[in-house]
């Protein structure tokens, strides 16, 4: 079975599921990404501020998997926000990751504090025409912070990496996302681990001979969505990326799309967060 990709709107294309490396060590990070690129995993989304970028060039150099068949995120945290400092951040992240080119960058949040988003964005652009970043998107970002982007600079993200699990399913924002040509990315889709024991979950799961996680991640496949559950576990590295051979069914769906709350949000609020 091969993986599904996702394509965006400047051409480039995405495989569907990657691994997160949030709250990965720096000195664990080498083993869980050489293991997830030797499981298949061709996907893999850290971040400046995660402080395992080290690691997770360690991890894909260990793998033997080429640079130029594994995708990599990285993002840019909030205090480099700002033209000069983007780009000083983005090499900074080149070296750290052992590469000379992201497949993915992203702004980290809008921090709307500090105004700087716009600024950052255009650094972004920049760095896009000159192709060292392959393609350029955000996280975090409320209807308004992509309209403004957008509107100054004529450039539309690819993609807005946002909390989005079963318990908070993001639905107007994602139909923004979709008049505006942009792909959602879901993270924390697991809801960090909290949604495993849900019941209407546990009962799909049964269902189909499944794990919970499993079917979680299978949900957001099916929703169109770009989804990176983190692991360290071998066994469940392994599990998490065996979710190319079935399919939700209309009935599964229906029921877990009910699990929606409008107060299910478990991370930092974006407008609010620093
Ligand atoms: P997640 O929803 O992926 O849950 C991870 C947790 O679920 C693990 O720590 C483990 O406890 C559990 N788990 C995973 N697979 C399991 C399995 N098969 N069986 C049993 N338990 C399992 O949580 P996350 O790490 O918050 O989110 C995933 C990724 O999203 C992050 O690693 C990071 O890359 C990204 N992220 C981005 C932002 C952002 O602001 N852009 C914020 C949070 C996370």
């Amino acid at each position: 079975t091969t993986q599904p990709t996702i394509t965006f709107n400047d051409g480039n294309s995405i495989p569907q599921v990657g691994l997160g490396v949030w709250q990965t060590p720096e000195n664990v990070a080498p083993m869980a990404v050489s293991t997830a690129l030797k499981a298949g995993y061709r996907h893999i989304d850290t971040a400046a501020i995660y402080a395992n970028e080290d690691g997770v060039g360690e991890g894909v150099r260990q793998s033997g998997v080429a640079r130029k068949d594994i995708y990599l995120t990285t993002k840019l945290w909030n205090e480099a926000q700002g033209f000069d400092s983007t780009l000083k951040a983005f090499d900074e992240s080149l070296k750290r990751l052992g590469t000379d080119y992201i497949d993915l960058y992203l702004i980290h949040w809008p921090s709307p504090h500090r105004n700087r988003y716009l600024d950052t964005w255009k650094a972004f652009v920049r760095l896009k025409e000159e192709g060292r970043a392959r393609s350029i998107g955000v996280s975090n970002f409320a209807a308004a912070h992509l309209e403004r982007i957008i509107g100054e600079t004529g450039v539309t993200p690819v993609l807005n990496q946002i909390e989005l699990h079963p318990t908070f399913q993001q639905k107007e924002l994602r139909a923004v996302h979709d008049k505006l040509g942009i792909k959602t990315e879901s993270w924390s889709p697991l809801g960090q681990g909290k949604l495993l024991g849900n019941a209407v979950i546990g009962k799909v799961a049964a269902k189909h001979g499944r794990t919970p996680a499993q079917i979680i991640i299978r949900w957001h496949i099916d929703n169109g969505l770009i989804v990176i559950p983190k692991s360290v576990t071998p066994s469940r590295i392994e599990e998490n990326l065996n979710v190319f051979d079935f399919k939700l069914d209309s009935e599964d769906l229906a029921e877990m799309a009910k699990l929606d709350s409008a107060s299910g949000r478990i991370g930092p609020d974006p407008l609010t967060a620093s």
